[in-house]
């Protein structure tokens, strides 16, 4: 486990006592340092104090001048909807803002240092959707072809619960906006944009704040590789900017066309890959039904995948091996199983409409559960994509606002997940599917998108065992 060994004796005011929040306050103390942590959640507090750490409000606190810093867990907002007591005594004190991810790639430059024979590499990876598959296909494929390769990051894994850059090869980083948006450094070696649309705008201040934050990742060090999705605007507005300021090299990835003309480029179309590097063609895959990896969206997952093994010299053979055993992350498009033949698919992570579309594009003949707590712009943009939706069961917080929108598809609205799970079976034929894929937020009902997914497996298993 790391220990934090540059801060020693500073005191290090920490915000949001969750669990990178806890990670980073220890990884402080081993090192030397004085961290003072606080939550407004009483459970939160409670935890940390069991886990050995010191708490003080530090809303209230007095030992502002003696901070060297506060951090900021990716859960407490930084300057939008609000600015928190917190954050807001941390500005007047003139005290830098930081996160654990910042004091990562401090730490790992500092951890090189000690033995300059070593050549740890960091891959981090954004973007709006398939941050978490393409930083699990990554560790999957790099940790069976490179040697020692570790995840962490927005996946749920903190970065403070890592080993040290001496005893990796690699260590993969799933980013997101909110942790981006704080982080005084982010020089990772490797940086991949993997796609855009609107998302989390309350806490960004709108599209431009949130592409913005995301945009934090490039363009930090010429060093730098990065991977840039070009699919949409932002990316192409990415790239572009990068190029002027001299960043390189720079890898397109796309999934609408075969890039050629560039100096290096990753395509999937018609389910072939193309690597490119100045206009020849290197690598050439067919791209199989892989198990783990169902629907066209995981194209751009395997298209960024494949660019960041290439960087580090794993051949397309190679590659391709992994790409067949992935097992598919749960609650992301996952193929449950069927009940006689009815398929049931749980996507409890699409969280928004342009994820849900994904799912509504790789089945047919859907029975589809949808709702939750609504994003911006709900389900409207979905017109097209719900082509092969038989039924739609509306559920959640924003059941009747979609269902104003989704006048178009034959729809109704259930009381919840349980009965909406019953009464898609019951109207479903064999060879039909059953899709969890709510395009909508989790936290009108459940504690997260996890609880949510297991939910309805839940649902899943007391069907089976009925008509078993
Ligand atoms: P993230 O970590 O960015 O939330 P996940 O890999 O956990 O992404 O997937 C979240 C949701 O987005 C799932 O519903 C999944 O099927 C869908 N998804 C995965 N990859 C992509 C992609 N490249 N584009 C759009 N949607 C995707």
């Amino acid at each position: 486990m790391l220990s934090i060994d540059f801060l020693k004796n500073k005191k290090i005011a920490i915000y949001g006592m969750g669990k990178s929040g806890c990670s980073v306050a220890l990884a402080l103390k081993r090192g030397g340092a004085l961290p003072i942590c606080w939550d407004d959640n009483a459970k939160a507090r409670e935890k940390a104090s069991m886990a050995g750490l010191s708490l003080e409000d530090l809303s209230t606190s007095d030992s502002w001048p003696e901070f060297s810093m506060l951090l900021l867990s990716p859960g407490v907002p930084y300057l939008h909807p609000f600015i928190s007591k917190v954050v807001d005594r941390a500005i007047k004190a003139e005290i830098p803002i930081d996160n654990d991810v910042g004091l990562f790639f401090q730490n790992h430059f500092h951890e090189l240092e000690k033995d300059k024979s070593k050549t740890s590499k960091t891959i981090a990876i954004t973007g709006s959707n398939g941050k978490s598959t393409t930083s699990s296909l990554v560790h999957h494929i790099l940790k069976n072809s490179l040697g020692s390769v570790q995840l962490g990051g927005n996946i749920g894994i903190p970065l403070f619960d890592l080993e040290t850059a001496l005893s990796v090869d690699a260590t993969v980083m799933e980013l997101s906006s909110y942790q981006l948006e704080v982080a005084k450094f982010l020089n990772a070696d490797i940086a991949v944009f993997l796609n855009f649309s609107p998302d989390h705008l309350d806490r960004h201040n709108g599209v431009e704040g949130y592409f913005n934050a995301k945009k934090r990742l490039f363009g930090t060090s010429k060093r730098q590789i990065s991977i840039i999705g070009v699919d949409e605007t932002e990316g192409i507005r990415l790239y572009n900017e990068l190029k002027a300021r001299g960043f390189g090299p720079l890898i397109k990835i796309s999934t609408k066309s075969i890039i050629k003309d560039d100096e290096w480029s990753v395509s999937v179309v018609s389910g072939i890959l193309y690597e490119y590097r100045y206009g020849k063609l290197v690598s050439e895959i067919k791209i199989d039904r892989f198990e783990g990896l169902p629907g066209q969206h995981n194209h751009q997952n395997i298209c960024a995948a494949f660019a960041v093994c290439r960087i580090l010299d794993v051949s397309k053979d190679e590659i391709k091996n992994y790409l067949v055993n992935f097992e598919a992350l749960p609650h992301r498009t996952q193929v449950i199983a069927n009940i006689n033949g009815v398929l049931f698919v749980n996507d409890s992570k699409a969280t928004n409409a342009i994820s849900a579309s994904k799912a509504l594009n790789s089945f047919s003949n859907i029975h589809w559960i949808v709702g939750g707590r609504a994003k911006a712009g709900g389900v409207k943009s979905l017109i097209e994509d719900t082509g092969s939706v038989k039924k739609a069961y509306l559920i959640g917080e924003c059941a009747i606002d979609f269902s104003a929108q989704l006048s178009h598809v034959s729809h109704s609205i259930v009381d919840n997940l349980e009965n909406a799970v019953k009464q898609a079976y019951n109207n479903a034929l064999p060879g039909e599917v059953i899709l969890q894929s709510p395009a909508a937020a989790s936290f009108d009902n459940y504690k997260n998108f996890e609880q949510r997914g297991n939910y309805f497996k839940k649902l899943f298993d007391n069907i089976r065992k009925k008509v078993a």
